[in-house]
């Protein structure tokens, strides 16, 4: 039985406090990994999580499942819900875990001695059963799991823009090899203004690279 409280301080302690949502993360992520039959620390990636938010929620999620985005085992899909899918990395097998939608007016019934809402939800989403708490629905990925890991140590070069793809992440448009960026989907543009690099910008000379020595590394 995993140690609640000590991830809840592990969890607070990297997000400079506690709130109700760390507390669904580590929930929920302590449910995730039971429903495939495995415990933190996993010892290879046999899980991936897909988290439907950033912030409060995904660092408890995080510390109860030692899944992350640097091991490519935590990913964002980013809808503002407090939710989360555990995909089973060789078969497929998909579960959305989220909270009851009655979960905040449920946890006054466990905590009967708070008056505030919030002190409410702290208190109760600990000690709550998981059926109280959680919502476990089956479901299947639009991109199948073997397309989401992709083949490591693939490289491939946008045909537009030149930049590298890593991960199999190109798009075929045309006959073209394409970044998702030159594809259309990309989340930024480039000003029309643009002229030159920023390097100007950085007003602290310790930060600007050189190619040549600081002087005090000549003989
Ligand atoms: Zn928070
Ligand atoms: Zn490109």
């Amino acid at each position: 039985m995993a140690d609640i409280k000590a991830l809840l301080a592990e969890s607070a302690a990297r997000h400079s406090h506690l709130c109700p949502r760390q507390v669904l993360g580590v929930r929920a992520g302590l449910l995730g990994l039971a429903i495939f039959g495995y415990q933190a620390p996993l010892d290879n990636k046999q899980i991936i999580a897909i988290a439907e938010t950033d912030g409060c929620f995904v660092d408890g999620l995080e510390v109860a499942t030692r899944l992350t985005v640097g091991h490519r085992t935590l990913r964002i899909e980013d809808y503002g819900k407090i939710a989360v899918t555990f995909v089973h990395a060789t078969n497929g097998d998909a579960y959305r875990v989220s909270p009851r939608p009655d979960v905040r007016q449920t946890a006054w019934e466990y905590a009967s001695e708070e008056s505030e809402q919030y002190a409410a939800q702290l208190h109760a989403y600990r000690v709550m059963p998981d059926s109280a708490l959680l919502y476990i629905c089956r479901v299947e990925l639009v991109t199948p799991v073997e397309k989401i890991i992709s083949t490591p140590g693939i490289r491939t070069i946008c045909d537009s823009c030149g930049e590298e793809i890593i991960n199999e992440r190109s798009v075929s448009r045309n006959g073209l090899n394409l970044c998702r960026s030159c594809s259309g989907e990309s989340y930024y543009h480039i000003r029309p203004d643009e002229q030159s690099e920023y390097f100007s910008l950085l007003t602290n000379s310790a930060n600007t690279h050189t190619d040549a020595p600081p002087d005090n590394s000549l003989p």
